[in-house]
């Protein structure tokens, strides 16, 4: 049996800040991953040809920006372990079939000229817009990276002030009544519409708005990071980190057990029959399904409000691409932008897609979004060569019954056929493909569940304190000490947030450590 002071379930990017600061503080940290490669939604991998790099899940990094891991460079990320991003002027466009085109830039100005080509009001409004995620993005950001404020006790507060009340009545809203409330073109409002649809939700799905406010703050402030040499060299920097000081990441162990002794946990024991002893904690990346099942005597009411979390409809497919050369889009203006957004020419029909998925359906009209990094490094693939990460959602169960496994190929044709009205050169560009069903998805991290790139569904319900559960938001199990949960399931949610941080300022705390000052080594 091997001894560490902290003992991490998964090597997910959480999971890592998570045991990096804990490490940094003097703790002898070990990280076990159940892959044979490490990172989870954060990894680059050759799927396709050698030297092409494709960034498997997440490519694109946004709310880590804020962090201040990232922007304090609290851990040496960027100073000492070789951590850049690149940030592109137009992080997102949308093109629709009619060759029609809208970037969203970092510049306010730049984007409003964009809008104007639909409607000046709307580029007025969108002006206004801006402006109002840009006062509300200190107070947003302020609450990502921390453990999460009691709902109850937030509620009261923003009940309080003219100000407060206007943010709640926005937090309630769906995206749809706030973009109508906005805008008055319809390209428009799906432009911002498809921003919903990438948290896996219709723009119709109620308090979905503040997300409009939160993303083109993020957009705006910070830009969409592109880590130069691929996504996973966050995960090579963190993993440089805690090796740097003195701890260890092990691949290929799958842990089936944390130890629980006298209420505590004290170690963990893998699929193989390895086991590990954690002198003072545990941290795991285990989605609330599994919860139970990993820990004996878990308390029967929250292991119960566990697995009752709720799963969104939209589960995610991808294809990754090996290409000749880059893609030669059909429209004559530039696309430039880090994510490309196809969208049909009217909203309605992007608003009936989800109903559908929502009823177990496919979407009648393809939602691609899409990605080509390599525009913008290319030191991912071989000289003249390009890759590309398109992705479309679907319902986990097919309604015709048949399996993923024998499928996804067929529905990779279909994805990839509507791509070619918008790209003029595929299919001809295409060298190899890889392709992700939901349930690939949740074959590379259990954490995307369903096909769920967040883990769980991004509910209000399951939000803030409440997430996954309102015994579970604090990044603990009742009734087990020195236990700690990391993962898309727990405050803020899905994505790269490098939420791991709000997780090791809990465990500093339980642990007799001063955060603020033992965070860089003491
Ligand atoms: C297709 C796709 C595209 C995405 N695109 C973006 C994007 O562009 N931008 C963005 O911000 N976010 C994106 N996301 C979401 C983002 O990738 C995730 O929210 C994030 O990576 C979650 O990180 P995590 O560390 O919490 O969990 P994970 O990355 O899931 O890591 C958990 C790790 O723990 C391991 N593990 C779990 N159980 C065990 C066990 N019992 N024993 C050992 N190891 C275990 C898993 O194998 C995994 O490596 C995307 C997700 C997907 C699926």
């Amino acid at each position: 049996m091997s001894t560490a002071d902290i003992v991490a379930v998964g090597s997910g990017h959480n999971g890592l800040v998570a045991a990096a600061y804990l490490a940094a503080a003097g703790k002898k940290v070990l990280v076990l991953e159940r892959n044979a490669w490490f990172g989870g939604g954060v990894v680059s991998r050759e799927l396709t040809l050698p030297g092409f790099r494709h960034d498997q899940h997440s490519m694109s990094h946004i709310f880590i920006q804020a962090n201040p891991l990232l922007k304090d460079d609290e851990l040496g990320l960027r100073s000492r372990y070789g951590l850049e991003y690149i940030f592109p002027d137009v992080p997102m466009m949308s093109l629709f079939e009619d060759g029609s085109t809208l970037k969203l830039y970092r510049d306010r100005e730049r984007s409003a000229a964009e809008i104007a080509k639909f409607s000046a009001r709307d580029a007025e409004a969108f002006r206004r817009l801006s402006l109002q995620a840009a006062a509300w993005l200190p107070l947003i950001a302020s609450s990502l990276y921390v453990p999460p404020a009691p709902v109850g006790a937030t509620h009261a507060m923003l009940d309080s002030s003219r100000e407060g009340r206007e943010l709640w009545r926005v937090i309630q809203m769906s995206s749809h009544d706030l973009l109508c409330e906005q805008f008055e073109h319809e390209r428009v409002r799906m432009h911002f519409a498809r921003v919903a649809g990438e948290n896996l939700v219709s723009p119709d799905e109620k308090a979905t708005a503040l997300g409009v406010y939160a993303f083109l703050g993020f957009l705006e402030a910070c830009g969409f990071g592109v880590a130069r040499g691929g996504a996973g060299r966050l995960t090579d920097a963190l993993i440089a980190c805690i090796r740097d000081h003195g701890g260890q990441v092990v691949a290929n162990a799958d842990v089936a057990r944390i130890k629980i002794v006298n209420g505590r946990a004290t170690g963990v024991e893998t699929v193989d029959g390895r086991t590990y002893a954690a002198k003072d904690a545990v941290i795991g990346a285990i989605h609330p399904h599994l919860l139970g099942s990993m820990i004996d005597g878990m308390d029967s009411r929250a292991r119960a409000a566990a697995e009752a979390t709720q799963i969104s409809d939209a589960a995610c497919i991808t294809v990754h691409a090996a290409l000749s050369e880059p893609l030669r889009f059909r429209t004559r203006d530039l696309v430039d932008a880090v994510m490309v957004e196809m969208l049909p020419d009217s909203y309605e029909t992007l608003r009936r897609d989800f109903d559908e998925l929502r009823y177990g359906q496919f979407m009648p009209y393809p939602l691609l979004g899409l990605g080509s990094l390599s525009q913008f490094d290319a030191s991912r693939v071989p000289a003249g060569k390009a890759i590309m990460h398109l992705w479309d959602y679907v319902p986990y169960r097919r309604p015709d019954g048949r399996s993923w496994d024998d499928t996804k190929q067929q529905y990779a044709d279909r994805m990839l056929d509507h791509l070619s009205k918008f790209v003029a050169n595929i299919p001809g560009c295409l060298l190899q493909i890889h392709v992700d069903s939901p349930v690939d998805m949740e074959r590379t991290s259990p954490s995307f569940r369903r096909g769920d790139l967040h883990g769980i569904s991004t509910a209000s319900y399951q939000s803030g304190a409440h997430r996954p559960t309102p015994e579970l938001g604090q990044y603990m199990v009742p009734g087990i000490d020195r236990f700690y949960l990391v993962g898309p399931f727990q405050h803020p949610g899905g994505g790269v947030f490098g939420a791991g941080r709000a997780t090791a300022m809990k465990m500093f705390e339980a642990l007799g450590m001063d955060f603020k000052q033992d965070k860089h080594g003491g």
